[in-house]
């Protein structure tokens, strides 16, 4: 798109301080059920969920998650089995391997230093091995601690068709998108934009004629 066409359609639709409170607002008319879509019933079952989700889809995890959570309730469970059979119980969603190294290397952490509780601050979750940094926003946000925004594909790709960042980078959008969107969403924020990712603004072919977010859009094709 020539610059001075984005210039003019940043131009049209004001500044992100002023399109981000009806941006929320109307994500969360057109979205309502937006909300993670992992399945877990309690803190450590959120925390396995969410590393198992690197690199393959909520749905396969899912699959996968509803044996394997029947079988390991604790922290002790995923130590107390071989590794191997660890490994062949989530060898489903793929790099089981290392998936595996992770999540026992995690349990024993979260025996020996946080008396087997899953940590609520994204500092003690990024101590957990394999946690980075998305992973614990994810965890930390579900919990009701969101202590950052989530960025993933999605979020990238709208944040920038909706002029909210410049940036390539994903700490660097996070960094944009905590400035300006009021704390108390910064836990729904990346599913209302997943949401709208998926559904409405896809990466190929968006649906702007569609799209509630058509004049608070710069990108609008509308
Ligand atoms: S108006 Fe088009 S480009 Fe903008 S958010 Fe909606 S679908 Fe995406």
């Amino acid at each position: 798109m020539p610059r001075s066409y984005v210039r003019e359609a940043r131009k049209r639709v004001g500044p992100k301080k002023r399109r981000i409170g009806p941006i929320i607002d109307r994500l969360k008319s057109a979205h309502p059920g937006a909300t993670i879509a992992l399945r877990f019933r309690n803190d450590l079952e959120l925390l396995v969920s969410v590393m198992l989700s690197a690199q393959t889809t909520d749905v396969n995890v899912n699959r996968v998650t509803q044996r394997l959570f029947e079988k390991y309730r604790r922290p002790e469970d995923y130590l107390a089995v071989p590794v191997e059979e660890l490994e062949r119980d989530i060898y489903a969603t793929g790099f089981f391997r290392q998936k595996t190294k992770a999540i026992r290397g995690t349990m024993q952490m979260l025996l020996e230093e946080f008396d087997g509780v899953v940590p609520r601050k994204v500092d003690d979750l990024v101590r957990l091995p394999g946690v980075a940094r998305k992973t614990a926003n994810v965890v930390a946000a579900e919990l009701g601690e969101a202590q950052g925004i989530v960025v993933d594909t999605h979020v990238r790709r709208l944040a920038q068709r909706l002029g909210l960042t410049r940036q390539e980078d994903p700490v660097k959008i996070e960094r944009d998108l905590m400035k300006l969107v009021p704390r108390p969403d910064w836990g729904v924020f990346p599913h209302l934009l997943i949401w709208h990712g998926r559904r409405v603004c896809i990466a190929r072919r968006p649906l702007c004629e569609t799209c509630v977010l058509v004049g608070l859009c710069p990108s609008s094709r509308v």
